[in-house]
C-alpha cells in the first residue's frame, strides 16, 4: 500500500473556520438560517470553535455535519498563512478565502488520486496517479499555483487514471453511470458502475457495494445499514456523513470511524 504523506481529513483544531465564514448557505432543512459568504457564522466563536458542535443536528444544521473539508482547512491555514486568521481583516481574508476554496478542490482530487495509491499497488496506472499527486500536491505550495490553476478543469485530468484504478480493481457490475435512483430499493451493487448517481433517500439497506464505483455518487439520505462498503471506490467522508447508517454499516478502512450522528 502506497499512502500519501498528507492529511486528507479535516483537522478544525489547526484550521481558523474558514468553512464557517468563507461558505454560504440558504435556510432549509439543512440550516437554520440563511449566511452569506464571508459573514462569520453566528455560532462561530472568537477561538474559531463552533458554540453549538455538540447539538448540531438538533439545532437545524445538519448540513454543517456532512462537511468536510478533505484537510485544506488546516492546510491553508498553517502552510499558506503561518497559522494567521481572516479577522486579521480584508487584506488576509480575501485570498484566504479564494485560497480555501481552491484548495479544497485540489485535496478532493487528491483523496481519490491516494485511494487509487492504496488500491493499484504497483504498475504503470501506479506511476501515474503518483505523478498526478505531485502534480496536484505542488498547487498546494503557494497561493500564486493555486490561483493560477483552473481548478474547474482538474477533475478531468484525473478522471482517466481513476477510471483505469476502476478498470484494475473494480467493476463488473451493473451500470448506473448517472442514474437517477433516487429512493430505490437496490441490494445487487457489487461492482457496480454508480458514479454520479442520484441515490437520494435509496434504501440500500444490505446492499453488496464491494468493487462499486461510487465517485460523486449522491448518498443524501440513503440508507446504509448493513450494507458493505469496505472495498467500494472512491468513498468520501462527505457522501458517508450525508447518509443514514450505523454500526451494521461496513465502510471503507480509509474513512476511520462512522460519523459521530450514526450513533
Ligand atoms: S453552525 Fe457551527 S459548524 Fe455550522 S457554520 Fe456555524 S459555526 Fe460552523
Amino acid at each position: 500500500m502506497t499512502a500519501l504523506p498528507i492529511e486528507l481529513r479535516a483537522d478544525c483544531s489547526r484550521c481558523v473556520g474558514l468553512c464557517c465564514v468563507a461558505s454560504s448557505f440558504s435556510r432549509s432543512s439543512e440550516f437554520a438560517f440563511d449566511r452569506d459568504f464571508g459573514t462569520p457564522c453566528r455560532n462561530l466563536q472568537d477561538d474559531h470553535r463552533c458554540a453549538i458542535h455538540a447539538r448540531l443536528r438538533t439545532s437545524g444544521m445538519s448540513g454543517c455535519t456532512t462537511y468536510d473539508c478533505f484537510g485544506a482547512g488546516q492546510r491553508v491555514t498553517q502552510e499558506l498563512y503561518g497559522g494567521r486568521s481572516w479577522r486579521e481583516g480584508p487584506a488576509v481574508a480575501e485570498p484566504m478565502f479564494a485560497d480555501f476554496w481552491a484548495a479544497q478542490s485540489v485535496h478532493e482530487l487528491l483523496w481519490y488520486v491516494s485511494e487509487g495509491l492504496e488500491r493499484v499497488a504497483a504498475g504503470p496506472v501506479q506511476a501515474r496517479l503518483q505523478a498526478l499527486a505531485d502534480e496536484l500536491d505542488a498547487l498546494m505550495s503557494s497561493s500564486a499555483a493555486l490561483r493560477a490553476v483552473d481548478v474547474l478543469a482538474l477533475p478531468a485530468l484525473v478522471q482517466p487514471a481513476l477510471d483505469e484504478v476502476v478498470a484494475l480493481v473494480g467493476g463488473g457490475g451493473p451500470q448506473h453511470r448517472r442514474a437517477d435512483l433516487a429512493g430505490r430499493r437496490l441490494t445487487e451493487l457489487r461492482g457496480a458502475t454508480l458514479r454520479g448517481a442520484s441515490l437520494l433517500g435509496a434504501d440500500l439497506r444490505g446492499a453488496d457495494l464491494r468493487e462499486a464505483d461510487l465517485l460523486g455518487a449522491d448518498l443524501r439520505g440513503a440508507d446504509l445499514r448493513g450494507a458493505d462498503l469496505t472495498t467500494a471506490l472512491f468513498v468520501t467522508p462527505r457522501q458517508v456523513a450525508s447518509a443514514h447508517g450505523d454500526a451494521t454499516t461496513r465502510l471503507p478502512s480509509r474513512l476511520g470511524a462512522p460519523p459521530q450522528q450514526w450513533g
